[in-house]
């Protein structure tokens, strides 16, 4: 049986170490947490996505007294992009969260459902998506979900 290794490459930078324009995305992002309904979880998560025609969107966690009902942040900011802009080009998301402690010190990491969704957002668009996962401490930055998501589902 042969052994295969995956390994992944990301950048850990400082707030004050990002593009002005990747700044703005993440100060989008952590807005988007104050705004989340999360009264089960009480874990508001904000993310943000630029699209290449500059047009920035939010989203952020909905949750619901029927769990499976909720939507992640990540997603609900991905499909009002799909659903306002499906013609334009996704080329990058923010995330960031707080708990009752205020923003997280580490960055917030997508859970599997939406990476899923942004393997088909970087399927859908034909490019890399520029990924910030902030924490107050330093920010990851990821340019390509296969980095956090190897071997995904596809059909392609
Ligand atoms: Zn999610």
């Amino acid at each position: 049986m042969e052994v295969k290794t995956i390994s992944t490459t990301f950048h850990v930078a400082n707030f004050e170490e990002l593009s002005e324009e990747d700044r703005m995305l993440v100060e989008k992002a952590i807005s988007q947490t104050e705004i989340s309904y999360a009264p089960y979880s009480h874990f508001h998560v904000g993310a943000a996505v630029r699209l290449d025609n500059g047009v920035v969107l939010g989203g952020c966690n909905q949750e619901n007294a029927a769990f499976g009902v909720s939507m992640c942040a990540e997603r609900s900011a991905l499909f009002a992009a799909g659903a306002n802009y499906p013609d334009v080009a996704v080329n990058s998301v923010a995330i960031a969260a707080r708990d009752a402690s205020g923003l997280l010190a580490e960055p917030v990491s997508p859970c599997g459902v939406c990476r899923q969704a942004m393997v088909e957002t970087e399927s859908r668009y034909g490019k890399p998506l520029h990924i910030l996962l902030y924490g107050t401490r330093h920010t990851f930055v990821i340019n390509g979900i296969s980095s956090l998501m190897p071997l995904a589902f596809s059909t392609f």
